[in-house]
């Protein structure tokens, strides 16, 4: 092809502009072989394997992990043949030491990454099934650090959900226990909230997190529980704000304080990226070393 251009332009054009011609075009084939380098460069992997993906149900769905294995691109495998079954409409809390691979089984809901081994379901549909739209309008994702955008209250609400009303937003800060941040001022819900306005604490930023889930209405909740202390009130606060979403939801949360455990339905210990006890509280503190051990020493008591 680049010969005939040339062949082209030595025709059309006197030589040292065919020549100058020449080099742009050269110049020009490089950025465009760099910018299809970039365009390829598949950013989250290829999306559904099926032409025509299965509709998932109404309402709580289960979550199942079968046998899932997991390596980060490049890295060691982290997770290993991990197999529990989140039942819809239940709370599953995780549980483990720094570095078990909790986060990593949330990120592999959300198809931040596709498993390595096994299957992850969703409604007993295999999550590579699901376009990634599809997957994520049923699965809502609270962050451990929830970013808080500079800007009102009530638009760092309606990110996910749009069309929500005034009296909606209200409703669901009430629920979550951040009602007195509408009622500070005359702005109501335009009050100015982040960066140059009101600053949230760690455990306000939780909630308005959970606040924005709530608002979205999803059926799958994958809650990473902060880590930090928080003060009584903030505890309790957020307490409220976990059973609020647990309703009618499937949760999956990543535990950091012994009261999330003890109101789970299933607590799931991990180790090194294994599955090493399933039970309730009751349960694990009879028959898990690892769990007590936790209990005692790593889990926030609150
Ligand atoms: P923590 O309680 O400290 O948050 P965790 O149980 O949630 O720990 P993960 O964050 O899931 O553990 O990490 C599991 C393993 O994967 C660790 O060895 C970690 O270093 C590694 N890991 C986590 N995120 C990444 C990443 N983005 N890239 C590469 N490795 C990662």
């Amino acid at each position: 092809l680049v010969a005939f251009v040339m062949f082209l332009f030595f025709l059309v054009l006197p030589l040292g502009q065919a020549v100058h011609a020449y080099t742009q075009l050269q110049t020009g084939l490089g950025a465009l072989a760099r910018i299809e380098e970039i365009l390829d460069v598949p950013v989250e992997g290829a999306d559904d394997r099926r032409a025509r993906p299965p509709a998932l149900p109404a309402g709580p769905v289960a979550i199942e992990f079968d046998r899932v294995g997991f390596g980060y691109p490049g890295g060691p495998p982290v997770l290993h043949e991990v197999s529990f079954t989140v039942p819809p409409g239940t709370r599953t809390a995780l549980v483990g030491p720094s570095g078990a691979g909790k986060s990593t089984l949330l990120a592999l809901v959300e198809r931040f990454y596709e498993v390595t081994g096994g299957t992850l379901r969703l409604a007993g549909t295999d999550v590579r099934d699901l376009p990634r739209d599809v997957l994520r309008s049923r699965l809502g994702y609270v962050e451990q650090e929830a970013p808080v955008l500079a800007g009102t209250l009530r638009e760092n609400l309606l990110i996910t959900a749009p069309d929500a009303t005034d009296d909606e937003v209200r409703a669901v800060l009430a629920e979550v226990n951040l009602g007195h941040l509408a009622d500070r001022s005359a702005e109501g819900l335009g009050v100015q909230v982040g960066e140059g306005g009101v600053l949230l604490s760690g455990g306000e930023r939780q909630r308005l997190a959970i606040a924005r889930a709530l608002l979205a209405g999803p059926p799958v909740l994958l809650l990473d529980e902060p880590t930090s202390n928080l003060d009584a009130r903030n505890e309790a606060a957020l307490r409220r704000a976990i059973d609020a979403v647990a309703v009618r939801r499937t949760l999956l949360i990543v535990a950091h304080r012994l009261s999330t455990v003890v109101d789970a339905d299933q607590i799931v210990v991990l180790d090194g990226g294994r599955v090493v006890a399933v039970g309730t509280h009751d349960e694990l503190t009879g028959t898990s070393p690892l769990y007590r051990e936790l209990a005692t020493h790593q889990l926030l008591v609150s």
